[in-house]
């Protein structure tokens, strides 16, 4: 071995929009605030510290605003670059949910997930197992992207945080309520893959 192998130059291996997906929250991301919306008058938001790359990626949940940014504005899950139409993928069959029946009968499909680019689902599906599952099934962006909506309930593994917020509610993230036609599709889709042994979504 060379001994001027220089180690510094070893890329990180976590890498953002590779094994590390651009939504994902960082060990450095802890501390939290308030802000007004910009979206929704007269609702706050919580704010979360921004310094993605530094320190350790947490796999599970989002990032705050990046999840509001990629919900809102359709930026890719994985890289954080727009997606345009012909390259929109949401992965229905394992994530999000359907809402209680409308009073006209309907069942929406929900879906708090950014979207994503195919290439970047397939290289993230392909490099981190942990992946594999979210990844699995994708489904074109309907060309009807419903309504945007927003959550008051802090997300799975954050209710503490939203415990010690001093206001009663804040925004923590973005949702998308689909088409009934949509939501159809995903809940046949879920039908299919169930009927095929695959992990579905609970309903
Ligand atoms: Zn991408």
């Amino acid at each position: 071995m060379s001994a001027d192998l220089n180690t510094d130059v070893e890329p990180s291996i976590y890498r953002i929009g590779e094994i590390v997906p651009w939504v994902s929250p960082w060990s450095t991301e802890g501390s939290f605030s308030l802000v007004l919306s910009q979206r929704f008058p007269d609702q706050l938001e919580v704010l979360q510290a921004e310094a993605p790359g530094v320190g350790v990626p947490a796999l599970k949940g989002m990032h705050l605003q990046r999840q509001r940014a990629g919900v809102a504005d359709h930026l890719c899950h994985v890289c954080g670059k727009p997606t345009t139409p012909g390259d929109r993928f949401l992965f229905p069959v394992v994530t999000g949910n359907f809402l209680p029946p409308a009073a006209d009968g309907q069942r929406r499909y929900a879906s708090p997930m950014p979207p994503t680019h195919m290439a970047c689902a397939q290289r993230a599906q392909k490099l981190c197992p942990h992946l594999r599952l979210s990844f699995a099934h994708p489904v074109r962006f309907p060309s009807d992207p419903g309504k945007l909506r927003f959550e008051l309930h802090p997300p799975r593994g954050m209710e503490a945080i939203g415990a010690n917020m001093p206001v009663t509610e804040a925004i923590f993230s973005y949702y998308r309520v689909h088409t009934p036609g949509f939501s159809r599709l995903v809940e046949r889709l879920r039908a299919q893959a169930a009927a095929e042994g695959h992990t579905v979504a609970p309903n």
